[in-house]
């Protein structure tokens, strides 16, 4: 091995499906989102339908065209959606959409009249999560709008659901009563849909009144806790991955070539010290830290130089679960996040390959964001400015810096890309890495491989701050409502609102580029009316992010703000008035090169200022 790489268990994931799928009793929706939570999401769906999974759940549509066009003819279902999706193209992929508004409703069937037979869908409530799905006071006029298109032979009511806030039991049954409610204004009005579902893992798991008709199985199929990080689930699951690094050293001691650039958490020594990873051989290491692209270890005990070490080491999981292997959960414990967000976010330049056979692993085809009808997912773009790219490029050059650092797929940017910008300004390329020396060398680019190669190297691409940025990174508020003082916001309900205001949701989480670790600090721009307060006009239109950060999504507090479904979002970027990368990487715990580099799949990447 001579590249970190990421080996994927299918049979855990089967044996998981199936003895949760035993243990509830239930029908299971097997989740896999945000690429399979990291798995891989075509591998991963076709071990959960082995295993005896009936359905699919992923966030949005394409994510599930990507799935239809490799192949799965399994029932699906999408429930995060923009204002400009095209609802055709699921009708006819045959992808059940979930509306979670009236007004995704109405935009659904006008498109759903013209498809030529009842196109199928689901309605998401807000029981009490404070993100997306329908308010109480919109289900009696949803539930009879379905009925309308039922009637009409427009839609065909395939679902009708909810999902948990967790933030303890009497909240999750308060949320039981609610569903229950939404269940007798359906029944009250004469429609029925195919299926009620309400939990997830957990609510699966531990609350038997949450099971319904089908139980949409994440984490656990991935053999991961959906509680803290230090309460196993006690069914013997097993992790669905194991990451391997081949060991390295120089002058300063042993080191992997994976770091936060590739999804890790953070780690300082004092985080990183109850973690002991497994050699090889059998030998046993301890983690140092975990930098922007290589993480620091030793032997335990004590490095000894002369010690030849196991020519790689297990960071966390094993496919075989007799084995005595960190796990990605106790990661979570030491970085103070959940497992989900610690195999969700490793990023996809890490080979993926199937356990078992030791092949490289089927991944779908990447589906295209946008038809020509419209975009299959909500808008979530890193836009790279190459004019600006350029100049910087050029500026640096003039002052003698020849290179440029292209790691990490040059940050997550594209090697593509920028290898084109950088051989028009002549300058030469470096990477701090021997694996990114060597995916470079397959992707056809001559690189050098440099693992000191100084800071600004990498300066053009404006991780330094100041005005010479050229990334952005946007995205659009996919719902919008108005909500009583008293609710509580996502999962756990960390935030409760203290006065009556309209929340945003934000089709961006940790999946994405928000690390969990961003909640209490972050804020985004939405670009809405400006604010009019107190007879000002407000001088920002930053708004805070509210409650735990979720895998596909935020919700922002607007407050004031007069924002609207559509209405652009700025994470970070380059106007006086956008929250600059610097903040942004600071709240992650990260250096803006590690922020930028671990923007996950779904985020488009768009080069604007052209290619001569
Ligand atoms: C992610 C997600 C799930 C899966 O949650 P787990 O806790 O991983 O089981 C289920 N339902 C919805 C709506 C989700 O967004």
């Amino acid at each position: 091995m001579t590249v970190p790489r990421i080996e994927v268990d299918l049979a855990a994931v089967r044996h998981n499906v199936a003895t949760v799928k035993r243990t509830v009793a239930t029908p299971i929706m097997a989740v896999v989102k945000a690429g399979g939570y990291g798995h891989g999401a075509l591998a991963v769906a076709r071990a959960a339908l082995d295993g005896g999974a009936e359905a699919l759940g992923v966030a949005d549509i394409a994510e599930a065209l990507s799935l239809r066009n490799a192949g799965i003819d399994a029932p699906m279902l999408a429930w995060l959606h923009g204002p400009s999706t095209d609802w055709l193209a699921a009708i006819e992929a045959d992808v059940d959409v979930a509306v979670s508004s009236i007004e995704q409703l109405q935009l659904f069937a006008a498109v759903a009249e013209r498809a030529g037979r009842p196109a199928r869908v689901q309605v998401k409530l807000d029981t009490g999560l404070g993100r997306n799905g329908a308010n109480e006071r919109d289900w009696g006029a949803i539930l009879a709008h379905v009925r309308e298109l039922e009637i009409a032979g427009v839609a065909r009511f395939a679902g009708l659901f909810s999902h948990l806030s967790g933030a303890s039991r009497d909240a999750d049954l308060r949320q039981v009563e609610a569903f229950e409610r939404a269940r007798a204004i359906a029944r009250a009005q004469g429609v029925e849909p195919e299926r009620y579902h309400l939990g997830a893992t957990a609510g699966g798991l531990d609350l038997p009144e949450a099971r319904y008709d089908l139980v949409r199985l994440g984490i656990s199929m991935y053999g991961l806790t959906p509680h803290a990080p230090d309460t196993p689930s006690g069914l013997g699951l097993r992790p669905g991955l194991r990451l391997v690094a081949p060991l390295a050293r120089d002058a300063a001691g042993w080191f992997v070539e994976v770091g936060a650039a590739d999804g890790l958490p953070p780690l300082d020594a004092g985080a990183a010290a109850p973690l002991r990873l497994e050699g090889g051989d059998g030998r046993s290491w301890r983690l140092l830290s975990v930098g922007d692209v290589t993480t620091r270890v030793e032997p335990v005990p004590g490095a000894d130089a002369e010690i030849a070490p196991a020519g790689s080491i297990t960071l966390f999981g094993a496919p075989d679960a007799s084995r005595r292997t960190t796990s990605a959960d106790e990661w979570a414990l030491a970085a103070g996040t959940i497992g989900y967000e610690i195999v969700t976010r490793l990023s996809p330049r890490l080979e993926r390959r199937d356990a078992a056979t030791g092949g490289t692993l089927e991944t779908a085809p990447c589906e295209p964001r946008r038809t020509t009808r419209g975009l299959v997912a909500p808008r979530r773009t890193l836009t790279i400015d190459a004019v600006q790219l350029r100049a910087s490029i050029a500026e640096l050059a003039d002052a003698g810096v020849r290179t440029l650092d292209v790691s990490a797929d040059a940050y997550g940017i594209g090697l593509e890309t920028i290898a084109a910008i950088a051989a028009d300004e002549g300058v030469d390329l470096v990477v701090r890495t021997a694996a990114d020396a060597e995916r470079a060398a397959a992707g056809g680019h001559a690189v050098r491989h440099d693992p000191d190669a100084p800071d600004v190297a990498r300066a053009a691409y404006g991780f330094r701050g100041g005005a010479s940025g050229c990334l952005r990174l946007t995205s659009e508020l996919v719902h919008v409502k108005w909500v009583e003082p008293g609710t509580g916001v996502s999962y756990g309900h960390e935030f409760v609102t203290a006065a009556p205001t309209a929340l945003g949701l934000v089709p961006i989480g940790y999946a994405d580029a928000l690390p969990r670790r961003v909640a209490g600090a972050a804020s985004v721009r939405v670009i809405g009316e400006a604010p009019f307060r107190r007879g000002q006009l407000s001088p920002s239109d930053r708004v805070p992010i509210v409650g735990r950060v979720a895998m596909d999504q935020v919700v922002v507090d607007l407050g004031d703000t007069e924002a609207w479904v559509g209405s652009p979002v700025v994470v970070f970027g380059t106007d006086a008035a956008d929250p600059p990368l610097a903040e942004v990487a600071a709240w992650a715990g990260v250096s803006p090169a590690a922020f930028v580099a671990a923007i996950g799949p779904r985020v488009e990447r768009v080069v604007i200022g052209g290619t001569p």
